[in-house]
């Protein structure tokens, strides 16, 4: 893991020590990297060629060992055979998240033992968690090692974090020893506020980490107390975003605050690190060896290049429950031509549909994230909602009832109530049923805000 500038002895004791571990626990990770960089320095078409490869190797695997692939190709009039031929593959059918919800246990390989499901839910503004598996086998952490080189990152550097928080108490501590001597600052993307970002910002300056990654809202956020406050920030080699779209404003205000070069990712709770940006930061690069993106139309087919579509994904390394054309709900168009730094890996424009989904209040408390799971704990009582704040602050909870309507109610007043308690009860949060939800351009948004960003 390359490295040109000089660094302090407290890091490359910390490097040295990160190395020493996965030499010993994670040996197929380090191999798994290692084959990617050679990939990288594949052309395109050899790159695009083996992906193809694997794509139809994956569609094969998912034919002979899962019940639903079986049954959905035979009845689409594709034999084992013909799910074989790299030329079909993007003939296939199309799985959709209501696809995935159906076919529940059929979707699981039965060649792979169940220790090797990761289970994965993802939020959602249906309001219906979905349940895929990641495949613990997968080289997932040799994914974000390598995307972390092209940023001069190793990752066994320091790194400060705003994200919804998973750790907790005595998992924390675990979290903590299992990192050392690494250390990660960390900022919760659920319900900031002043007060924890002045504590953040403390800690950022105690550790100096070398990258800052989270939420595009919540990294903003952050961007913007500093800015505001203009405290001394120790300066970083990099910031890393995801989960939203980023506004070109947003990127040059972090950059112009923080003092790091902004690079965007883009990943999902379904398929883990799909792509990135490189150096050059001119679209980002999918990992084309470990996920076929293609970019199609409404029928399935692919787009000329320069051309929006839908994103389909299929994980080439997940094959525990194979993911095959998979509909994320996602929209980007290629972009033609190598990029700059050279590597094999065909580029993306950055994710289009997907939008922030953040609530304010008037003291600066900003929600952004961990709204998607608003009613997992009332299954079957709504088919949507979405959340409007208005330019007074007010929050309205809309959602489409289904099935009971005392369930659905108490759905509704319980997701309020909770909307309520992330926002420190400092605006008035009601709910109220509604016929339908507003969608445009065919993608209902999470949260509608009429206040300005
Ligand atoms: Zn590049």
């Amino acid at each position: 893991m390359g490295e040109s500038l000089p660094l302090g002895r407290a890091q490359r004791l910390r490097r040295a020590v990160f190395d020493l571990k996965t030499i010993v626990l994670m040996r197929r990770d380090r191999a798994a990297l290692a084959a990617m960089r050679t990939v990288e320095r594949a052309p395109l078409e050899t790159v695009s060629h083996l992906s193809g490869e694997r794509s139809a190797a994956m569609a094969l695997h998912a034919f002979r060992s899962t019940a639903y692939y079986r049954r959905r190709y035979l009845d689409a009039g594709f034999t084992e055979a013909d799910v074989a031929r790299p030329e079909n593959f993007a003939s296939l059918p199309m799985l959709t998240k209501q696809d995935i919800h159906e076919a529940g246990d059929d979707l699981i390989s039965r060649d792979r033992p169940s220790r090797d499901r990761l289970p994965s839910k993802t939020g959602g503004s249906t309001g219906r968690p979905l349940l895929v598996y990641n495949d613990r086998s997968a080289p997932t952490a040799a994914l974000w090692w390598r995307i972390y080189g092209w940023w001069g990152i190793h990752p066994g550097d320091d790194s400060a974090l705003i994200y919804r928080q998973k750790y907790a108490g005595m998992s924390r501590l675990i979290h903590i020893a299992q990192w050392w001597p690494t250390r990660q600052v960390l900022l919760d993307a659920r319900g900031t506020t002043e007060a924890d970002i002045d504590r953040f910002l403390r800690e950022l300056t105690r550790v100096r980490p070398s990258l800052l990654a989270g939420y595009v809202e919540g990294v903003n956020a952050f961007a913007r107390h500093v800015q505001a406050t203009a405290p001394q920030v120790p300066s970083m080699k990099a910031v890393s975003v995801t989960a939203s779209m980023i506004h070109a404003g947003q990127r040059e205000l972090i950059e112009a605050v923080l003092g790091a070069a902004v690079y965007d990712t883009y990943r999902s709770a379904e398929v883990p690190w799909i792509a990135a940006e490189c150096a050059e930061r001119n679209g980002l690069h999918v990992l084309a060896d470990h996920r076929k993106l293609e970019v199609v139309d409404a029928a399935g087919v692919p787009v000329p290049d320069g051309e929006t579509g839908d994103v389909l994904l299929t994980d080439l390394s997940n094959r525990a429950f194979p993911l095959v054309r998979y509909a994320i709900g996602d929209r980007t168009r290629w972009i033609a031509g190598g990029c700059d730094c050279r590597r094999g890996l065909p580029r993306i424009a950055p994710i289009d549909g997907r939008v922030a989904d953040a609530l304010r209040t008037p003291s600066g408390r900003l929600l952004s994230g961990g709204l998607g799971s608003l009613f997992v704990d009332h299954p079957g009582t709504i088919a949507q909602f979405q959340i409007h704040q208005a330019a007074d602050f007010s929050v309205v909870v809309r959602y489409v009832p289904v099935g009971d309507p005392a369930a659905s109610t108490e759905a509704g007043r319980d997701a309020a109530r909770k909307v309520s308690g992330f926002l420190g009860h400092e605006v008035p949060v009601t709910a109220q049923a509604v016929a339908e939800i507003e969608n445009v351009g065919g993608k209902a948004r999470m949260v509608v805000s009429e206040l300005a960003n």
